[in-house]
Order: structure tokens, then C-alpha cells, then sequence
């Protein structure tokens, strides 16, 4: 057994997962919570054993790290011996700016650049630093490697990457595309590469990773050349709170007619827009489905406009890569939502794409299912994401 702790630090909670590398199974997973707020809780679910739960102060990520790996080992319900069992942690870490497009063995260098991205990803770079570093104290000989979400974006040309505005603004202030859900999208496009009969540099994928936030990736052999998020994961398609890409112009317009400041407009487009925004009663899609069922037209307004701005992107990247061999559905929304689906895939055969509707309904939820017809030109495939064996799969790449 190689145990690997895979972490995904947020500002005030920590998810973790215990994997043991050699069966990739997962032996335990589990959140804290209301890190650094009174009534702080741990959640903790080994695979084989039942859910626990325990309210206690944790002041900071190193605490809560300290509870993580106390509950870990705990005689009666943990399922390791003692810390010395974890050869090695992995960390998810949001932006890794031009710097890294692979994951990296975390040393002084990579936390000082993860540091100097916190410009870019102003909300999860410090929560990402404090998991690092609060492991770090805990387990001082563990190698740790960092896996970055913007990573996947890298392989991009310039000219997907570049937005049109004075040059001085991508060479002074790094704007520029950078993506995000890049573990996501390389994990599920791998997984339909491997399904394809075809050899990996000819193929040509578009993810589709739907869940509260959302975007496409266009993938040619294996790597991305074009992804819908932008300098921040608010470009791109409507999201449950986030507006996606509108003219840039309504900024201005809105802020000058609402007296918002930009920190306000800000607010405005990333957790007052989408779906909840359209639809005036919720970001969740199951939500907007029941209420559409009962005739509301706004829940299914959103809807609609959500499945018409995916429809739209798929378009665009199957132009982008000279046609498309297979479509990936994957997260919340992606592997879940049938109807949306249904919507976003009705009219593709322009492109090759023939969905068997009826098994789009039926098939199984939690696998990897082929909801295309044997004979579609496309295949469209559901894949439920794995980001967690990702990242562990990353970490005993360059740590063990
Ligand atoms: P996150 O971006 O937070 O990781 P997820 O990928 O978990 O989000 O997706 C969460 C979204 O998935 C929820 O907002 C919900 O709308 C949607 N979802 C989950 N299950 C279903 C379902 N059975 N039908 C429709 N939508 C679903």
C-alpha cells in the first residue's frame, strides 16, 4: 500500500483524500470545515467504515491538517497506522500563471511563484499557500507536489490565448487566457482518447465540464488548444452565479447606472448573474429543472440560454480543430443533468453527431457511458470526472 494524501485547500475549508496509489482506491475522504471560524467540523468517511463527524477549533490550515491526519490514525476509526504511512501529498493550487504547465515537487522556488500568482487568483491562492504550508509544519518530510489548475491551459497558441487589447496589458499585467478545471479536462479527455481507435496525435476532443462553474476545452492529440475561461473562470458559458462573457461594454454601462465600484461589479458578474440571476430563484440546475416542470419561465429561460452558450462553444472548437472525433461530458451538470444534455446535443448532425436520446435517459449515472448511436460520426461519451486520482497519480509520478 502507497498512501497518498491528496489536498484541496479552500480559505476556510480543506478537502482531503487518502488514496493508496498502487490499486488507485480510495480509502477515506472528508472536509473541514469553518477553518478560523467558531464551529469549526471535521467530516471524515473512511471507504470502509461509516461517516464520523466531530466539532472542533481549528484555528488555521495547519490545525486542521493536525485533525486530518489525527482522525487518519485514529486507533478505533482511522485507517493508517501513524503519518509515517503517507509517502506523499498532493495539492490542488489554482493559478501557476505562465509558469507551470506541468505539476511540479513543491521547494521554496514554487511556493514563492505560487505566491506571486496570488495577483491572478487573489481568493485561492493564499487558501492553497495555507494548505502547503500548514502540511509542511505538520509533516516536514513529506514530498509534496503541487498540481495546477491553469496548468492544462499552457499548451494553448498565443493566439487563443491573447485577448485584442494593447499588448502592454498581457506584458505588464500577464492578462492573458489562462483556464481553469484543467485537471478535469486532461483527465476526462484522456479518458476518451483511450476509447477512440484512433492514434492519440489525430484525435480531436472537446470537454465539456458542467457543473456550478463551467467550461469547454478543445483538445488536438491529447493537449489543449483552447479553453473558455478566461484570466479568471468567468469568461466563457453562463455559470450558476457567474454571468460567463458578455460585452465587456455593459461594465461600465452598469456600473455608471447602479453606482457600482469595480470590487461591486465584480460581485455583481461573478455571484449575482447565471443562472441564479436569470432565473431570480436558484444556481442549482436540479432547482431550475422542477421549476421549469412547473412552468416557470425564467428557470427555464436560464436553462435554455445555458444550453444554447455550450451548443455554441462546441461549434466554435470543432471549427477551432478542423472537426471533432468525440464530445466528453463530464462534473455536476455534465454527468448528471440528461435533459441538458439532450437540449445541447439536439441539431448537431450538421457536425456529425448522432445521440441515441432514449440511453442518454436510461443509462447508468457514476460511469463512463458512449450515449452516441454505433454509427455517429462523433462519439459523445459521459465520463465522470476524477480529479483527486489525478492529482495522486501526479504526485507519485514526481515524488515517489
Ligand atoms: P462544482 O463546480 O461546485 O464542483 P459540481 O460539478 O459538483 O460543481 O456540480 C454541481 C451542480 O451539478 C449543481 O449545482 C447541480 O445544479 C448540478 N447537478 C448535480 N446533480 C444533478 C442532477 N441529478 N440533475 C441536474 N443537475 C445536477
Amino acid at each position: 500500500m502507497t498512501n497518498i494524501l491528496v489536498i484541496n485547500a479552500g480559505s476556510s475549508s480543506l478537502k482531503y483524500q487518502l488514496i493508496d496509489i498502487d490499486t488507485e482506491t480510495v480509502i477515506a475522504k472528508g472536509i473541514c470545515e469553518r477553518i478560523g471560524i467558531p464551529g469549526s467540523l471535521l467530516s471524515y468517511k473512511p471507504t470502509n467504515g461509516e461517516k464520523f463527524e466531530k466539532q472542533q477549533d481549528m484555528h488555521d490550515h495547519k490545525d486542521a491538517i493536525q485533525l486530518v491526519l489525527d482522525v487518519l490514525s485514529d486507533p478505533k476509526i482511522g485507517v493508517i497506522s501513524d503519518m509515517s504511512s503517507i509517502a506523499a501529498v498532493g495539492h490542488r493550487v489554482l493559478h501557476g500563471g505562465e509558469k507551470y504547465s506541468e505539476p511540479v515537487l513543491i521547494n521554496d522556488q514554487v511556493l514563492e511563484a505560487i505566491e506571486e500568482c496570488i495577483p491572478l487568483g487573489p481568493l485561492h491562492n493564499p487558501a492553497n499557500l495555507m494548505g502547503i504550508r500548514g502540511c509542511m509544519a505538520v509533516m516536514p518530510n513529506v514530498p509534496m507536489v503541487a498540481v495546477f489548475d491553469t496548468a492544462w491551459g499552457q499548451s494553448m497558441p498565443k493566439k487563443a490565448f491573447m485577448y485584442a487589447l494593447p499588448y502592454e496589458a498581457y506584458e505588464k499585467f500577464k492578462v492573458r487566457r489562462y483556464g481553469f478545471h484543467g485537471t478535469s479536462h486532461r483527465y476526462v479527455a484522456g479518458r476518451a482518447i483511450s476509447k477512440l481507435d484512433m492514434p492519440k496525435e489525430q484525435t480531436r476532443v472537446i470537454t465539456c465540464h458542467l457543473g456550478n462553474g463551467s467550461s469547454l476545452s478543445a483538445v488536438k492529440g491529447g493537449k489543449c488548444v483552447d479553453t473558455s475561461m478566461g484570466l479568471t473562470p468567468l469568461e466563457g458559458v453562463p455559470m450558476g452565479t457567474r454571468c460567463g462573457s458578455i460585452d465587456p461594454a455593459i461594465m461600465p454601462f452598469l456600473m455608471d447606472k447602479l453606482g457600482l465600484s469595480a470590487a461591486e461589479m465584480d460581485t455583481y458578474m461573478n455571484k449575482k448573474s447565471g443562472m441564479l440571476g436569470v432565473s431570480g430563484i436558484s444556481s442549482d440546475f436540479r432547482d431550475l429543472d422542477a421549476a421549469s416542470k412547473e412552468g416557470n419561465e425564467r428557470a427555464e429561460l436560464a436553462l435554455q440560454m445555458f444550453a444554447y452558450k455550450v451548443k455554441q462553444y462546441i461549434g466554435a472548437y470543432a471549427a477551432a480543430l478542423n472537426g471533432v472525433d468525440a464530445i466528453v461530458f463530464t462534473a455536476g451538470v455534465g454527468e448528471n443533468d440528461r435533459r441538458m444534455r439532450e437540449m445541447i446535443l439536439t441539431d448537431m448532425e450538421y457536425l456529425g453527431v448522432d445521440v441515441d436520446f432514449q440511453w442518454n435517459q436510461e443509462c447508468p449515472r457514476g460511469e463512463e457511458v458512449e450515449i452516441s448511436k454505433p454509427n455517429s460520426r462523433v462519439k459523445v461519451f459521459v465520463i465522470p470526472t476524477d480529479e483527486e486520482m489525478t492529482i495522486a497519480r501526479d504526485t507519485a509520478a514526481l515524488a515517489l
